[in-house]
């Protein structure tokens, strides 16, 4: 796809993501990986009102080359895309009920949602919590790094999610896929739950492996 028409996708679903309530104000950030660099919005821009022409441009290296000044969390995504070679797009947001649950003190850090879903479980798998990191604290890229060898998916504690695929449709897919598994979460975690268990989830993994 070229960069044009991959400026007025990430424009497009951004202002399907903030219709739908995943962002409010200038929060939630998406990106795509180009062959000559990065397309990441721009810092203080609602996901609402895009202007495809102005999203920033980053180098290979995630300096900035042309449109509006990137986000201040563009470092995330340079960090993701550092050690997942084949993952082309990222969506990061501030969703209410992912961050909700990146609140929960007695969630699992190693895995923080349980296996409600099996479409949760396709399109998001394990779920690592980051330790909270103060905003613009260079440890939090060394630590989103650091997880992203071995998950897509991941949750900032005290923050909110970040998530990366191959394309942009499915980044945008598995965001909304976490963040309505939260919401379910927190509407059953007071009721006793029956999740996919050992053995319908190794059936999932033999039928739709990874
Ligand atoms: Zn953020």
């Amino acid at each position: 796809m070229n960069e044009n028409r991959l400026r007025e996708e990430i424009a497009w679903f951004g202002q399907s993501l903030f219709n739908r309530g995943y962002g409010c104000g200038s929060s939630g950030n998406i990106s795509v990986r180009l062959d000559d660099g990065f397309l990441v919005t721009p810092t203080n821009s609602s996901m609402g009102r895009l202007d495809p022409a102005r999203i920033s441009k980053l180098d290979p290296q995630g300096r900035h080359l042309s449109g509006d000044k990137p986000s201040k969390e563009a470092f995330l995504h340079t960090s993701m895309y550092a050690v997942r070679p084949d993952d082309h797009a990222i969506v990061h947001l501030h969703a209410t009920h992912s961050v909700a649950v990146a609140c929960m003190a007695d969630v699992d850090p190693e895995d923080v949602l349980p296996p409600i879903t099996a479409y949760y479980v396709m399109r998001v798998g394990k779920l690592p919590l980051i330790p909270y990191f103060r905003p613009g604290d260079a440890a939090l890229a060394d630590a989103v790094a650091g997880a992203a060898r071995r998950h897509h998916a991941m949750l900032l504690a005290n923050h909110g999610p970040v998530v990366s695929a191959k394309a942009l449709d499915a980044a945008v897919y598995c965001a909304e896929e976490l963040e309505e598994t939260a919401k379910l979460f927190l509407l059953l975690k007071d009721r006793p739950m029956r999740c996919l268990d050992e053995v319908q989830l190794a059936e999932l993994a033999a039928a739709f492996p990874s």
